[in-house]
């Protein structure tokens, strides 16, 4: 009897650790995800970012401003986690805050964290960022200082949420497409219905929409990632809204009730969604964008398979010669406001540190997603030429190439750009509070670290 009994505990514990081994096999082998999203509408009326007109406060919504998040899990344990935000863009400081707070949290190295943002322009200024673009009262700059810090208590939440809502998943990715990007350097923005009928559209875009899907155990969509080099510039107006992108994510919402959208901006530095100035045609370029996706939902999406990977660097990124202390004084009696606000901000930078860098620590990100897919994630208002070249340099790869994530600290022109100046080339830079424009060789430096990057996860 005794000896039966023991017989019998043995088979059911052998049993028992077969089961075990076999549900924990399953779940290993599995990837997983885990979607969530935040309102972050600022609680308050306060200065809106990205245009420098503006002489008051907001006054209502057109919709809410989101932070949303993703996190992937790959079969082996290693996670990756996107947040986007609509808003105009992110400085140092409060993304350096947000990601050391995730880091700790969730055990997490920089490189697994992305921050992106829309770049809408009628969202609300983001702590310095664009700081010398506006003519502030206090009260003002401490509505701006509070609203930092919601900022990074709700982006720690919406990440702590998706954590929580980690399930069994699949991932795939498709390429879409979408037309309503043109290249502002090289049209004249009255002739571009004219231009665009006649097919006489000038300069080098990217019409490409990345779309990244993530279904659930029941094959339901939960989260969907899509990617597009377009300036959020429709609308100029004094209510808060996600411009196109956001419209174009409520419409994805909406014909997806169970799914979380998520916009990231692509290299949209010099390109402006035309005609525009009307909520009618931001909610139209919303909708061209939501049927692009659709489009790529339901054609044959190509599955991620194989593990995550992710590296960050920031590099010295280098001005041009730097202007000398003379030259700055006689900026701040300069006619041009923006001049003389960038000038005192630079005294008081010279001031604090005894003289402006030269350099600045520029943030370049590359994530492997599977096999195939690469996605890299820079920092600034980057021209469309860096993802056209990445894309050539890239040619057995599925590239995805993200802007204004982790630092929007200035534009970034390619060298092109660099030397026919104008706008994305150097006056934009009078605006972020950089001393002078880029040196020449920003373009192949940030593109040799993407490939030292790539080439790292590679190995
Ligand atoms: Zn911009």
């Amino acid at each position: 009897m005794r000896h039966s009994n023991s017989c019998l505990l043995r088979v059911f514990l052998l049993f028992a650790f077969v089961t075990t081994a076999a549900t924990s096999a399953a779940a290993k082998s599995e990837w997983q995800a885990g979607v969530a999203k935040r309102v972050i509408t600022p609680p308050q009326p306060m200065w809106m970012s990205g245009y420098a007109g503006r002489k008051g406060p907001a006054e209502g919504k057109l919709h809410d401003l989101w932070a949303k998040a993703l996190v992937l899990q790959s079969p082996d344990g290693e996670r990756l986690v996107l947040v986007s935000l609509d808003l105009v863009g992110i400085g140092r400081d409060v993304s350096q805050g947000i990601c050391k707070k995730l880091q700790e949290t969730h055990s997490l190295r920089r490189s697994q964290i992305s921050i992106c943002t829309s770049h809408t322009h009628t969202g609300p200024v983001v702590g310095r960022n664009l700081i010398t673009m506006y003519s502030l009262t206090e009260q003002h700059k401490s509505l701006i200082d509070e609203y930092a810090v919601f900022l990074q208590d709700a982006v720690g939440k919406v990440v702590a949420e998706a954590f929580s809502n980690v399930q069994s998943a699949s991932v795939s990715y498709g390429l879409g497409k979408a037309t309503f990007a043109v290249n502002r350097r090289n049209n004249r923005e009255a002739d571009v219905p004219m231009l665009r009928e006649n097919g006489e559209l000038k300069g080098p875009v990217d019409h490409s929409a990345p779309v990244l899907a993530v279904r659930n155990e029941k094959g339901e969509l939960s989260a969907v990632v899509f990617g597009y080099a377009c300036h959020a510039t429709v609308l100029g107006l004094m209510e808060w809204s996600g411009d196109w992108p956001g419209f174009a994510q409520i419409e994805i919402e909406k014909r997806h009730p169970k799914a979380i959208a998520m916009f990231v901006a692509g290299c949209g530095a010099d390109q402006n969604p035309l005609p525009r100035r009307t909520v009618e045609l931001a909610q139209e370029y919303g909708q061209q964008m939501a049927t692009a996706v659709d489009k790529v939902l339901a054609a044959d999406m190509k599955k991620v398979s194989g593990g995550l990977t992710s590296t960050y660097k920031e590099i010295d990124l280098k001005l041009a010669t730097l202007p000398d202390k003379d030259t700055i004084e006689e900026d701040t009696m300069s006619s041009n406001t923006y001049i003389a606000g960038r000038a005192k901000h630079l005294l008081q930078m010279i001031e604090e540190k005894g003289s402006l860098d030269q350099t600045y620590p520029y943030p370049v990100q590359v994530w492997g997603i599977g096999n195939d897919a690469r996605m890299v994630v820079l920092g600034g208002e980057v021209v469309v030429d860096y993802a056209n070249r990445l894309r050539d340099e890239f040619p057995e790869k599925d590239l995805w190439v993200a802007g204004y994530s982790n630092d929007v600290m200035a534009y970034i022109p390619s060298k092109r750009v660099l030397l026919e100046g104008g706008y994305e080339g150097a006056t934009s830079m009078i605006y972020y509070g950089l001393p002078t424009a880029w040196s020449e060789n920003v373009e192949e430096h940030i593109v040799k670290t993407v490939h030292e990057l790539a080439d790292a996860l590679d190995k």
